[in-house]
């Protein structure tokens, strides 16, 4: 799972040893019987361990997301980021 960044290019928390870079991330959420995998999730990326730290914007669009889909009933499902 991912962390909230605070600033660009921080140090990473869980191997305390990368730095991140500008990339992609999967990102899954959970939410009542609601299991959701979002790939392709814009996210600073540890270049060490692959660790993503996904900004508060993008978080907010992630729980959209998940809100979505909890409201027409999916158990488990896929999806590619989409950008709001
Ligand atoms: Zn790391």
């Amino acid at each position: 799972m991912s962390g909230i960044p605070e600033e660009k290019a921080l140090k990473c928390v869980i191997c305390k040893n990368g730095e991140t870079e500008p990339g992609t991330t999967s990102i899954l959420l959970e939410r009542d019987k609601t299991t959701l995998v979002i790939k392709n999730v814009p996210a600073e990326v540890c270049q060490n361990c692959g660790e993503g730290y996904v900004d508060e914007d993008t978080t907010e669009r992630l729980l959209q997301m998940a809100e979505e889909a909890t409201k027409l009933g999916v158990q488990v499902d896929i999806r590619q980021y989409i950008a709001a």
